[in-house]
């Protein structure tokens, strides 16, 4: 695939055979739809071309998603790696958020491994990163966010944190992320409820530390995401 054209601002291809990536893209985001999972169609649209504009920003970028449940996210943002030549590293220990557990809010029974009676979703991100043909694009880390990002020293251009919402994942998801993310480069945050009605407030608490540490600026909005850039 030729990953040479720079995306234009709009978000479109500017070359004479544009028309075949297009229908990649139109291709991959119907696939995104049907997957299970928690991204509205437009805010992964709205990520699909921040991790675009990361893309043609930096050479051979690295991207990271905290948070892969059954590949949703994985494959807008595996798109925009696709095309601007990007690798997606897509990391989750698969066993679920603790508000995906039984009895809470976002429990779904049919994701449960019957021998080991544990949320398994990794045969399922396995499936959709596969059906997408996004495997030279998007590569499954499986493991602990924290002891992960111990670890991790590759600068990212693009991050999106969509782990653990609780007040423990999501601090640690944000401390063990943010300093990863290179100069110029942007952060994403899913699930950024003003408004406590809507939703929990570690993933507010976050991108409110994010923009107060003066380390990062807004660079655009879609439902609950919030997209920042790197000064
Ligand atoms: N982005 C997904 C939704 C992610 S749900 C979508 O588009 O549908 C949150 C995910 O974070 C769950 O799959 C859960 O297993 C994962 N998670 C929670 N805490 C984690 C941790 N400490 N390490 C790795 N993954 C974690
Ligand atoms: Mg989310």
């Amino acid at each position: 695939m030729n990953t040479t054209a720079a995306p234009t601002d709009n978000g479109t291809t500017a070359e004479p055979n544009g028309d075949v990536r297009s229908d990649r893209r139109e291709h991959l985001f119907s696939l995104a739809r049907q997957v299970t999972g928690f991204m509205p169609d437009d805010e992964g649209e709205a990520l699909f071309l921040a991790a675009l504009r990361a893309g043609a920003c930096f050479d051979q970028a690295t991207f990271m998603e905290i948070g892969a449940w059954c590949g949703k996210s994985t494959v807008y943002i595996g798109a925009a790696a696709e095309e601007t030549g990007a690798v997606l590293f897509s990391l989750d220990h698969h066993h679920g958020s603790e508000e995906n557990q039984a009895g809470w809010e976002h429990h779904d029974g049919s994701l449960v491994d019957q021998e080991s009676g544990r949320i398994d979703t990794l045969p399922h991100w396995r499936r959709t990163v596969g059906e997408a043909e996004l495997e030279s694009s998007v590569i499954g880390l499986v493991g602990d966010s924290p002891t992960v990002s111990s670890r991790w020293t590759t600068p990212l251009a693009f991050c999106f944190i969509d782990g653990g919402h609780g007040e423990e994942p999501a601090w640690a998801d944000y401390r063990g992320w943010a300093p990863r993310v290179v100069e110029d480069g942007w952060l994403a945050i899913h699930d950024v409820f003003p408004d406590p009605a809507d939703g929990g407030r570690p993933p507010f608490d976050i991108w409110q530390a994010a923009i107060a540490s003066g380390e990062f600026v807004e660079d655009g909005e879609c439902g609950s995401l919030r997209i920042l850039r790197r000064l």
